[in-house]
């Protein structure tokens, strides 16, 4: 169907010509005080944001679905449809609508998209998480190179790093960005893994991965005539970085945010930790998702945000660089024992603003007043720690951070007298300019003041004059200044002689209302002052904002240091409160906790208020005794689990550059951490878990190195006994004669722990527990030596199952292991006997008939189950009973 171009209304041309520009996000078009959405995009929005979905006139004889949001609010709408996955070109109106009418009265307002908003690019705050980066991440395959690059938008931070194909996975866990870009061609190779991270992906054209066009763009744009200013780097990770520039002029529409130079990040310094090791250890992120639980959010005492952005980096790579973790050590050491200090430092630092995040919001010229004064109150924060250190004798760390911090007195001093204390939101309102700064903009401002005072004057003249008392002068945006008296006095003002100085306007229920044309002259002073006086605050926003861009790189580092200063402050409060020790850093093997402590699980069981955390020693060092390996047995709930984990966390904590949670700690540097936990602790993924179990035992088994830290908890229990047990076996052999790492494994397969006597290096452990009447006590405790047995049928009873099944089962129990014992061909019962059944006797004599729940159970390919579909069968299995 043809249709005649007038069909298609001069807005809507408009808006499809630009809308094409744009054809994978949703466009908000600017009209007036809202943004529209029109077609697909109306539809989509309106369902994602749960708002109305109205029309707007016809396009090719259809009606045109439409939805809007409201410019002041938008803010909300924009970060739901970014969350939900959304990207938004944001449409302005780039004119006023009064210099379209002069043109014509078919002529439409010029419009353009002036970002785009993606979930990488985030700068406002209401968009993003204060305590945490937004990373957007580009990836880049050139010839057999490959790299990452990276940036912060918000507060400019930009890395790069080489990065094969096979570490891509573990980088993004470590990162955690929100959006990875990547070349058209790889897009659906790549999609899997980076959505499993919770990133979206965006597919870039090949050329703005182009290393040589890239090379050229980076140098532009860092103002050098070579790269290798920033160091030597190779092809991949120029086209990496490239891609990343051209896609922030992508979407900032020749707007760049501020960049700092970019910096290589080496891999091999710090420690390695692959994406299910950071979720089994819940760095941070609990396994539930959140903050809560993890350990970030166990050990986080910042008080600032950037502080905190900084801990989750240090967390999520610590450090494999001796000079780098002892450092770091010697300031929080400092900070430790001088608590005077370290509570005057935090106090000054609770009032220092993200600078950084304000420094890029001006820089992309999204900024307020607000922006201005953080950078302000930051930088008057930083002086008073400079002068506060001043005469102290500080480690390198801290006394480099102090360095920073100083030199920006001129800075300050001009915010300082331009600023008022709490500027309002917005620049366009005026008002935070402070008086006494310009002279000009002061004489503006009391001309408009002095106006207000002046009708107040005229509003008693008028009252005398007309001898009515309540006669008032208002103000409204469609009249501006009036007279208004009430409907009674309507005649008596219409009539002369009053009729010559008050010319009717308007005549409203209960009142009538009047102008004068002293009035008006004041009125149009009164505006003219106004608007000058906004022309002005406007103009010195900008000389402001550019003195501060000016000193950008020089406020970043002031920002940088303050987030450093937070930190040791923040690890020194928590090793003081928490009684954490430092730990011995170094060169070696060793692995020797005395006291250690799960700080989540302590802190939880603290705030239960039950028993304390028990502390346990684990000993792995080669040179002391001879074993790097810990076999640990014991029942479940003993606190296997928790031992594990709380020596990989002590290993990452300590080379974060962290006092521990022990009473000493001597570590040699760790390289790589690894932790699995057997498959059926993993359904929340929903996966084939036996097959994830393995290929993750794998890689462990592949890449381990004779310094890395491997945690492996009842690896193997998602198959048969005897298969689960062999692999465990293999395994365990494996990681001690041919990875040589340092591990503890947890097992409760007893027979694993005659390995123990057959290779040197493997020690049994176990958690004790006591038996008292019949009841199993758990006493947290870590010993040398095997647990006798498992205690599950105790533990079983304490879970509440029904009494005649744990008597039963105890019964069976004796059974089986009777028969073990003479050694008999009932051993082969142990696999046979299905789990909980209550066959009255182990070898029935003839075939049970089988019930509706047998029969229903042996339809079930348990592999095959998702979580839901196991919980809905127990569900079915109930209504069978
Ligand atoms: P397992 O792995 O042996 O089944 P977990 O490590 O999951 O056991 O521990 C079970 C529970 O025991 C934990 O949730 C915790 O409440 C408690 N627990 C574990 N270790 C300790 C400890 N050292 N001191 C006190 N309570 C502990």
């Amino acid at each position: 169907m043809t249709v005649a171009k007038s069909a298609v209304t001069p807005m809507m041309a408009q808006y499809l010509e630009i809308k094409q520009g744009y054809p994978n996000a949703l466009l908000f078009y600017r009209m007036g005080d809202f943004y529209e959405m029109f077609f697909d995009d109306a539809v989509a929005a309106a369902e994602a944001l749960d708002i109305a979905l109205t029309k707007r006139g016809k396009h090719l004889g259809d009606e045109i679905p439409m939805c809007g949001v409201p410019v002041h609010s938008a803010d909300g709408y924009l970060l739901t449809l970014i969350r939900k996955g959304f990207r938004v070109a944001v449409c302005e109106q780039l004119e006023d609508p009064a210099e379209a009418k002069k043109r014509g009265s078919k002529s439409v307002v010029k419009r353009d998209v002036v970002r785009l908003v993606t979930p990488g690019t985030l700068t406002e705050d209401a968009l993003l998480e204060a305590r945490r980066h937004n990373f957007l991440v580009a990836w880049a395959e050139v010839r057999d190179e490959a790299a990452l690059a990276w940036v912060d938008i918000s507060t400019g931070e930009f890395r790069v790093m080489g990065c094969a194909p096979v570490r891509l996975g573990p980088e993004l866990a470590r990162l955690a960005p929100r959006e990875v870009i990547v070349s058209e061609a790889k897009e659906a190779d790549l999609a899997g893994v980076v959505t499993e991270m919770g990133a979206s992906i965006t597919p870039l054209s090949r050329a703005s991965f182009d290393s040589t066009a890239g090379q050229d763009r980076l140098q532009s744009l860092f103002r050098v005539g070579s790269l290798d200013a920033f160091g030597a780097f190779g092809r991949a990770e120029v086209s990496a970085m490239a891609a990343i520039v051209a896609y922030l002029e992508i979407t900032q529409r020749g707007k760049l945010p501020l960049l700092r130079p970019p910096v290589r990040e080496a891999a091999d310094r710090v420690v390695q930790i692959d994406a299910a090791t950071r979720r089994n250890l819940e760095l941070t992120r609990s396994l539930s998702g959140g903050r809560d639980g993890s350990l970030l959010g166990a050990i986080d005492r910042t008080v600032t945000a950037p502080g905190a952005r900084l801990l989750e980096r240090r967390l999520t790579s610590p450090s494999r660089d001796l000079e780098t973790v002892r450092a770091r050590l010697d300031a929080v050491s400092v900070l430790i024992e001088d608590q005077a200090l370290t509570e005057e430092l935090r106090e000054a630092l609770r009032k220092a603003p993200d600078m950084d995040r304000a420094l890029s919001r001006l820089a992309l010229e999204r900024g307020g007043p607000r922006d201005l004064t953080a950078i302000r109150n930051g930088l008057e924060q930083g002086q008073a720690l400079v002068e506060r250190m001043e005469g102290e004798t500080l480690p390198p760390v801290l006394s480099e951070a102090t360095g920073s911090l100083g030199g920006h007195l001129d800075l300050l001093d001009v915010l300082d007298q331009a600023l008022v204390a709490e500027p309002p939101l917005l620049a366009r309102d005026g008002g935070f300019i402070a008086p006494g700064y310009d002279e000009e903009l002061d004489e503006a401002r009391s001309l408009r003041d002095e106006g207000r005072g002046v009708i107040a004057g005229m509003q008693a003249q008028y009252c005398e004059q007309t001898s009515i008392g309540s006669l008032k002068i208002k103000h409204n945006n469609v009249l501006g200044y009036f007279v208004e008296t009430t409907s009674t006095h309507a005649d008596k003002m219409m009539s002369p002689p009053l009729n010559e100085t008050f010319i009717h306007r308007q005549t409203t229920a209960n009142a009538v209302r009047f102008t004068t044309v002293e009035l008006n002259e004041l009125e149009t002073k009164i505006i003219n002052a106004g608007s000058r006086a906004l022309e002005i605050e406007k103009r010195l926003f900008e000389d402001l904002r550019t003195r501060i861009l000016d000193c950008a790189d020089r406020v970043g580092d002031a920002a940088r240091a303050l987030a450093e200063i937070d930190l040791a402050a923040a690890l020194a409060v928590i090793a003081r409160d928490e009684g954490w020790a430092r730990p011995k850093v170094d060169e070696s093997r060793a692995f020797d906790v005395a006291g250690g402590r799960h700080p989540v699980v302590e802190q939880a069981l603290r705030r239960q208020g039950g028993a304390p955390f028990i502390a346990n020693d684990c000993d792995l060092s080669a040179e002391a005794s001879g074993a790097t390996m810990w076999l640990v047995t014991g029942p479940n709930m003993a606190g296997k689990s928790t031992f594990l984990r709380q020596n990989a966390l002590i290993a990452l904590i300590a080379q974060m550059g962290s006092f521990v949670p022990a009473k000493s700690a001597h570590i040699g540097l760790v390289s790589q951490v690894f932790s699995r936990v057997g498959a059926s602790d993993d359904l929340a993924r929903g996966r084939s878990t036996f097959m994830v179990e393995m290929v993750e035992t794998a890689a462990i088994l592949n890449q381990a190195d004779d310094r890395a830290l491997v945690i492996l908890d009842e690896i193997g229990r998602g198959t048969a006994t005897y298969d689960g047990l062999s692999i465990a076996w293999a395994t365990l052999e494996h990681l001690h004669d041919v990875n040589r790492a340092r591990g503890l494994f947890a097992t409760h397969y007893h027979e694993l722990t005659r390995l123990a006597d057959r290779l040197d290096g493997v020690r049994n452990a176990t958690v004790a527990v006591k038996e008292w009447q019949g009841d199993v006590i758990f006493l947290h405790e870590v010993k040398r030596g095997s647990a006798d047995r498992s205690y599950g049928v105790q533990v079983a009873r304490l879970a509440g199952l029904p009494h005649p099944v744990v008597e039963r089962a105890r019964v069976v129990l004796e059974a089986l292991e009777e028969g073990e014992r003479e050694g008999g061909k009932q051993t082969t019962l142990i696999d046979d006997l299905p789990l909980f059944s209550a066959a009255p006797t182990p070898a029935p004599a003839s075939p049970v008939k089988q019930s509706d729940v047998e029969a229903r159970l042996e339809e079930v390919v348990p592999d095959d189950l998702t979580p839901r579909d196991a919980l809905q069968l127990v569900y079915d299995l109930k209504k069978l009973l």
